[in-house]
């Protein structure tokens, strides 16, 4: 009977006595449309390691990036969510939704969080979500929120050059990788020891979007998913991906099909590693017009023999 008393003691410790049990910050799909950008710096120097040793991190980076493809997405209002139980310590909002540019830094300084939200959890932990929509705050200090709970939405206030909530994790003030909090990196290996209750997938870089234009496009329309469509006459077919997370030698292979079979393919080698960047390829009108149908672009992002992601648009010409 004694025996049978002390078995169930030993049962009822937690095995994570005194973590954090964390879900992901944002109400996205993480394998697309959302993406991890960047994860924290583990690089005590001047360049940035993420915690599987690749380049998706900045130097000195002190969260987790959980992003929108697309600027023209915050207007959905996607939400942000509380990562764990706890206690709203603090909240900042009204600020603009603007990005991070030279023009806009000043406005920004001391504030780079932007619109945002502190929670208190039990045994010394906190989490802080930054770059909140102007406007979408929906809790209050000293409100407790449960793991999931909604504390307002995504936006691209304070220093944030995309749209994204940025997750903090600290422990007694220490900033803690969720994906690695014991802070032991084993390059390139998956970290089963994580805070998460369900580990978001680690994206070694990807396609962020696709699309079909009349010319090259300007970043700032493919960042806002402003892009114009081609029309039966434009000057020219272009098709385009943006890309994250990209390294040295991969390659991104893109492809227009059209009703009289290709129009234009080509594989191109990326020389240097980018965060974000993009690519377009395109083919001139050289008749009256493009002919009428169903378009098909494809890209390709390709490392070594891998193909590391696909996606895929049509188009119709009328
Ligand atoms: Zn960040």
């Amino acid at each position: 009977m004694r025996y049978g008393l002390l078995a169930l003691f030993s049962l009822a410790v937690p095995a994570t006595a005194g973590e954090l049990s964390l879900v992901p910050p944002i109400e996205c799909d993480l394998t697309g449309p959302c993406y991890i950008q960047q994860y924290v710096d583990h690089d005590p120097t001047d360049t940035a390691s993420d915690f599987t040793c690749a380049s998706l991190s900045y130097d000195g980076h002190k969260g987790t990036d959980f992003a929108l493809p697309t600027r023209d997405m915050i207007d959905q209002g996607i939400n942000v969510l509380a990562s764990a139980t706890g206690t709203v310590r603090g909240i900042r909002d009204g600020m603009e939704d603007l990005g991070y540019s030279k023009a806009t830094a000043s406005q920004i300084e001391g504030r780079e969080c932007g619109n945002g939200v502190v929670l208190v959890h039990k045994d010394g932990w906190e989490t802080q979500y930054c770059h909140m929509r102007k406007g979408s705050i929906s809790v209050a200090q000293g409100q407790q929120v449960n793991a999931g709970d909604i504390l307002g939405q995504v936006g691209m206030s304070g220093r944030a050059e995309f749209p994204h909530v940025h997750l903090s994790v600290r422990h007694d003030g220490k900033v803690i990788d969720p994906f690695d909090p014991d802070d032991v990196i084993t390059c390139g290996e998956t970290e089963t020891d994580t805070l998460w209750s369900d580990v978001p997938p680690y994206r070694a870089g990807g396609i962020i979007s696709i699309g079909a234009a009349a010319g090259i496009p300007d970043f700032s329309n493919i960042r806002a998913n402003t892009v114009p469509l081609p029309k039966p006459t434009s000057d020219a077919l272009v098709i385009y991906a943006y890309l994250f997370g990209t390294r040295k030698s991969d390659v991104i292979h893109l492809a227009l099909n059209g009703p009289e079979g290709s129009v234009i393919k080509r594989d191109i080698l990326l020389k240097k590693p980018q965060a974000q960047s993009f690519r377009a390829i395109g083919k001139k009108l050289k008749t009256d017009r493009w002919p009428a149908g169903t378009y098909t672009g494809t890209a390709e992002l390709r490392r070594a023999s891998d193909v590391v992601e696909r996606q895929e648009f049509t188009l119709t010409i009328p």
